[in-house]
């Protein structure tokens, strides 16, 4: 084995912490690679969550994940000034509608001020509360403000962060789940479902498979157990908000919220269930109906009618309720496991927690003289005026092309998506970077244009796209054609192949 098989740094797992943690460590000159078993990045709970940037009172003192939230929060604006993501510092009520929940609202106020939480403030005067969030109920008592909490796209920002990581020379392999790990000589010895890699140092950032990804090498001093949260997506324009409005925290959860995305939808949710099922992501009429009556308490007029999707994302749960971030017993074996929320909002402080591990590890973190920090905004067809538009279209047709009609989005944005760096090679991979499909209409017209120009695109057969890869094929065969069904497992395996860029 030459040394050069060898990567410094492993990291398992392509959500937000893993992608968040490969960007940062990628400035220093270190062989880095990332597995994702998914075909793409950013599918695990990463795409299902509020898109919160917590301004960091809630939590309570004995925990790191307030530490890191506050901490976090404060990173946000430097990092997307970098890699050019949908983010915005909109603020955050907490809303008391009975006069004795205000008391809990001044300790959160007072706590968070004393813990660096910026600009928090109880708003009493009704008038002014209206005037700052008019969709906001005539119930309410008085708010706690956060200025400093935002909302950010959660999948956009961690594809800025893979790019970026990419550009900076880490390796991204998707379509390999890890399977088994050994340790002996200063080596992790990583099987996937494809291959074997081998690393020096090893860093567990699987989601709810965190625990699983200890156990494979004998550490087993935690569980996960998911804690589900749905939500109701509405159309866009259908409720236009200012700020992020929460009710008063439970003891499991910030509650159920009303919040507007980055595109000008609005949504509501989530509910809190423990399950058992690691990969249960569905919703149910129950858990809506809660979350429903949860939103109406808080704005008048929910535009109930205009729903457009449900959806559910999966806590990363815990028995101590918090972040698990060890340099483990076992050299070079990092674990950051049970990142339940505010994880998004802690990532880059997250990050920052690692590198000090590397550091007491002894890894040598020398910066490259080439690092870039930046990662280009991708070109929208939004972002240009009618006459930027026609020299675009005239130099590019493509940019003249609109693919998805509900979100406006042209085959240039497409055709972007999949050339960018660890680009698109599914459906879901085009929707979650560029939106076809997130509309009204979620994909019943655009869907098979979507699918011919992936087909085109990275030269495989229309049958062999899938939704989010392998086992989820829109086509199984040509009417009445069962040959081609014996082609499809290895068409997979081609997909999985393409996908191993730097
Ligand atoms: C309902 C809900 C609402 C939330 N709201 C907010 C919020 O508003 N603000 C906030 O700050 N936080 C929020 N969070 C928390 C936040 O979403 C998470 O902390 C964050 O997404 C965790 O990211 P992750 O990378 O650890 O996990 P994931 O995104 O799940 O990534 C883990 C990855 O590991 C991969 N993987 C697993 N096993 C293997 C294997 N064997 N081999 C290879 N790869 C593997 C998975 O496929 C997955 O892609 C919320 C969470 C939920 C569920």
């Amino acid at each position: 084995m030459s040394s050069s098989d060898i990567y410094d740094i492993a990291i398992i797992g392509g959500g937000v912490i893993g992608c968040c943690i490969a960007r940062t460590l990628s400035k220093y000159d270190l062989k880095i690679c990332l597995l994702e078993k998914e075909a793409d990045i950013a599918m695990g709970t990463t795409k299902g969550n509020s898109g919160v940037i917590h301004a960091g009172y809630a939590a309570e003192r004995k925990y790191l994940k307030r530490d890191l939230c506050i901490r976090g929060n404060k990173l946000y604006t430097q990092a997307a000034k970098e890699l050019n993501f949908p983010f915005k510092r909109i603020g955050s009520f907490v809303i008391a509608v009975e006069p004795e929940q205000i008391k809990k609202l001044e300790e959160e106020r007072k706590k968070g001020i004393e813990d660096g939480v910026l600009g928090l403030e109880l708003i009493f005067d009704k008038k002014k509360i209206l005037e700052m969030e008019p969709n906001l109920t005539d119930d309410v008592e008085a708010v706690l403000h956060a200025p400093s909490a935002g909302i950010v796209s959660p999948y956009e920002m961690t594809f800025a962060l893979a790019e970026n990581a990419a550009m900076n020379g880490v390796k991204f392999f998707r379509n390999h789940e890890v399977i088994k790990i050994n340790h002996s000589e200063y080596t992790f010895f990583i099987t996937t479902k494809r291959k074997e890699i081998k690393s020096k140092n090893l860093i567990n950032c699987a989601g709810v498979y965190s625990a699983n990804i200890s156990k494979m090498l004998g550490l087993d001093y935690f569980n996960i157990e998911p804690r589900k949260g749905e939500y109701i997506l509405f159309d866009r324009n259908e409720l236009q908000l200012q700020k992020v409005l929460f009710p008063i925290p439970t003891k499991v959860s910030k509650g159920i919220l009303v919040c507007p995305t980055m595109h000008g939808n609005s949504f509501a949710g989530p509910n809190a269930q423990n399950i058992f099922d690691l990969e249960d992501i569905s919703t149910t009429t129950a858990g809506l109906k809660e979350i429903l009556e949860g939103a109406q308490k808080l704005v008048k007029n929910l535009p109930v009618r205009a729903s457009i999707r449900n959806f559910a994302g999966l806590r990363a749960v815990s028995q101590k309720e918090d972040f698990i971030i060890d340099n483990t017993d076992i050299y070079g074996f990092i674990n950051v496991g049970g990142i339940l929320s505010p994880g998004l909002t802690s990532c880059y402080a997250i990050a920052e927690r690692v590198e000090e591990f590397l550091k007491l590890l002894g890894v040598q973190l020398k910066e490259k003289e080439n690092y870039n920090p930046i990662r280009p905004k991708p070109e929208q067809l939004s972002d240009f005026t009618k006459e930027e538009l026609d020299k675009k279209i005239y130099e590019n047709p493509a940019w003249g092309r609109i693919i998805c009609r509900c979100e406006t989005v042209p085959e240039a944005e497409i055709l972007n998506a999949i050339h960018a760096p660890v680009g698109a090679t599914t459906v879901d991979g085009i929707k979650f970077r560029c939106r076809p499909g997130m509309g009204r209409c979620q994909g019943g017209f655009c869907r098979p244009k979507v699918m011919e120009i992936l087909a085109r695109e990275l030269n495989r057969p229309f049958q062999a796209i899938t939704k989010k890869g392998e086992d989820s094929n829109y086509l199984i065969a040509k009417t009445k054609d069962i040959r081609l069904k014996k082609i499809k497992k290895m068409e997979h395996k081609e997909i999985a192949e393409g996908v191993e860029e730097g």
